[in-house]
C-alpha cells in the first residue's frame, strides 16, 4: 500500500472543506428564500395557517404555496401555531354535535 503524502492529504482535506462550506453557504441562502414547509411540488405541508397558502387544486389535497421567494416567508405564518390544534378540536366537536342532532331528528320520525 502506497504511503500517504501528508502535504497531498492536507490539500485534499482543504478542498473538501471548501466544497462543504460552499454547500452550507448555499443552503443557508436558500433557506431564507424557500420555506421549509414547501415540498418539491410547491405544495404547503405546514400544519398551520399561512397567508401564502392557496386553495388546493383538488379537494382534500395539500394547499398550494404562492410565495415567490422574493421576501421573507416567515411573517406570513400564523403567529399562534397552537391555534390550529384548538380549531381542529372545535371542528371535531361541532361535527359530533351535528351528528348527534341528526340522529335525534331521525329517531323522532
Ligand atoms: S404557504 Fe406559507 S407555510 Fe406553506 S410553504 Fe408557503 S410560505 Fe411556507
Amino acid at each position: 500500500m502506497a504511503k500517504l503524502d501528508p502535504e497531498e492529504a492536507q490539500k485534499r482535506i482543504d478542498r473538501i472543506s471548501e466544497i462543504f462550506s460552499e454547500i452550507v453557504s448555499h443552503a443557508e441562502t436558500l433557506s431564507q428564500l424557500r420555506c421549509p414547509y414547501r415540498n418539491r411540488n410547491d405544495h404547503c405541508t405546514a400544519e398551520f395557517r399561512c397567508r401564502n397558502q392557496r386553495a388546493p387544486a383538488v379537494e382534500g389535497t395539500l394547499h398550494g404555496c404562492s410565495h415567490d421567494g422574493n421576501f421573507d416567508y416567515r411573517n406570513a405564518w400564523e403567529s399562534r401555531p397552537l391555534e390550529h390544534e384548538r380549531i381542529k378540536e372545535k371542528v371535531r366537536d361541532i361535527r359530533k354535535h351535528a351528528a348527534r342532532r341528526r340522529n335525534q331528528v331521525r329517531h323522532k320520525k
